[in-house]
């Protein structure tokens, strides 16, 4: 999974003018009054061969790198500020419970990931194939053997690894120690006792 983020340094361009440059695998949102995209490569839609040049047609530029930190975005880890107001911590606790069916992980971790990192919840559907089809499609549902044995295996690698890339610092994403069908980010016990 690979996510570019790159913010808009051209100070006249508007949202809307950047969306229209845009393919489906990228997104354009706004955070503290700068414009930033982000998205991930599929086929020939690549962020260096496409959207950068794409935009610079446009005379629309862009810069990798954080203003404030000057590290590339999607190096940083630590977090100046600026950095943390475009990567805000997910939500801790639970996310999931009381089930261990397929489409109810699926529905309430991509439901989770929507919501918090657009981005990646659109290369985690792309990389999905025919699974995340029949989820969209809501088919998974009607338990078919065929469909859920693709989506189980979407669940546990795809979706699970983009769940586990978000974990807060100290967290763990999983099951709960005390409770195995409550899904969600839970402290990681430093005592080893
Ligand atoms: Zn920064």
């Amino acid at each position: 999974m690979t996510i570019h983020t790159a913010r808009v340094t051209t100070k006249t361009a508007t949202i809307e003018q950047v969306k229209m440059y845009l393919p489906s695998n990228y997104r354009a949102f706004d955070v503290d009054e700068e414009i930033f995209i982000q998205g991930f490569d599929a086929a020939g839609w690549t962020f260096n061969d496409y959207i950068v040049p794409r935009l610079a047609s446009g005379m629309i530029f862009l810069t990798t790198e954080c203003e404030e930190c000057t590290v590339p975005y999607d190096e940083h880890d630590e977090g100046c500020d600026a950095c943390v107001a475009l990567k805000p911590d997910v939500p801790t606790g639970s996310i999931s419970h009381g089930t261990h069916r397929t489409v109810d992980l699926l529905d309430a971790f991509l439901g989770f990931l929507e919501m918090q990192r657009p981005a990646l919840y659109d290369e985690v559907l792309y990389a999905g194939g025919d699974a995340a089809q029949a989820w969209r499609l809501g088919w998974l549902h009607d338990d078919q053997d065929v469909a859920l044995a693709a989506a189980d295996e979407w669940l546990s690698e795809d979706v699970w690894s983009a769940m586990e890339s978000i974990a807060p610092a100290g967290h763990t994403f999983g099951a709960h120690e005390g409770d195995g069908a409550d899904f969600g980010y839970w402290p990681i016990d430093e005592d080893e006792d």
